[in-house]
């Protein structure tokens, strides 16, 4: 379950969010739309932990991720926290282009204390799973956008997240692999019960959402 309550986030004088608070149950899937600017993008790096919200103890906000209070875990605790429960998904998938396929998938896993054997057997399944097995070694480079994102998504997975957040993951996929993408999530929350909390413009999938959140102006308005 992700709990938050009372975010705010300021970057100088800007204030991006404004009070935002959600409770999101284990395996929902949610997405959050808005125009842009709105501190979408914002909120899921703060969810992810991948940044801060602004003065938490004087707004007595709070961040709970399976009730544990992620604002009061150390900078070290905090990564170890993230690489375990949560996958990110991006837009621009960010993999590394010297690394082939099944190498960017394993890289999450290397600080788990795996061998290489059963990060690569890992890696695999979840490639062949998002029928990915013909294109292992392939590089980015070497692999068509919805591949790419699929490589993107499998790596996402590796340590096995409770949580997926995903910003504009569809964004820039064709409608066929952005449709295919979204089956995806679905069939992933229906196999492993993770929740999804997904940033997009994509109106389909935010329909097809479990619940729809929109932001606007730092606020989540409905
Ligand atoms: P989009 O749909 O365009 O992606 P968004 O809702 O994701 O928009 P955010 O990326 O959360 O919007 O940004 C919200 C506001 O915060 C914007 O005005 C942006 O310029 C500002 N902002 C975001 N990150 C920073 C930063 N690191 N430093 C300063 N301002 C920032
Ligand atoms: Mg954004």
């Amino acid at each position: 379950m992700v709990h938050i309550k009372n975010i705010y986030k300021s970057f100088g004088n800007l204030e991006v969010l404004k009070g935002v608070s959600l409770l999101i149950k284990r395996g929902e899937i949610v997405t959050i739309v808005g125009e842009s600017g709105a501190g979408k993008s914002t909120l899921l790096q703060i969810i992810g932990t991948l940044d801060k919200p602004t003065s938490p103890e004087k707004n007595h906000s709070l961040i709970e991720i399976d009730s544990l209070p992620i604002i009061q875990l150390k900078d070290k605790e905090l990564s170890l926290f993230r690489n375990k429960n949560i996958g990110f998904i991006f837009q621009f998938h960010q993999l590394l282009p010297e690394f082939t396929a099944i190498e960017n998938v394993m890289l999450p896993g290397m600080i788990g204390g795996k061998t290489r054997n059963e990060l690569y057997k890992k890696a695999e399944d979840l490639l062949k799973y998002l029928n990915l097995s013909h294109r292992l070694e392939h590089k980015p480079g070497e692999l068509s956008g919805g591949e790419q994102q699929r490589v993107a998504v499998a790596r996402a997975l590796m340590n096995d997240p409770k949580i997926i957040l995903a910003d504009e993951p569809s964004g820039n996929l064709d409608s066929k692999n952005a449709e295919d993408l979204h089956r995806l999530f679905y069939q992933l929350r229906e196999e492993f019960n993770q929740t999804f909390i997904i940033v997009t413009h994509n109106i389909h999938l935010a329909e097809m959402a479990d619940r729809r959140m929109e932001m606007k102006d730092g606020k989540i308005v409905s």
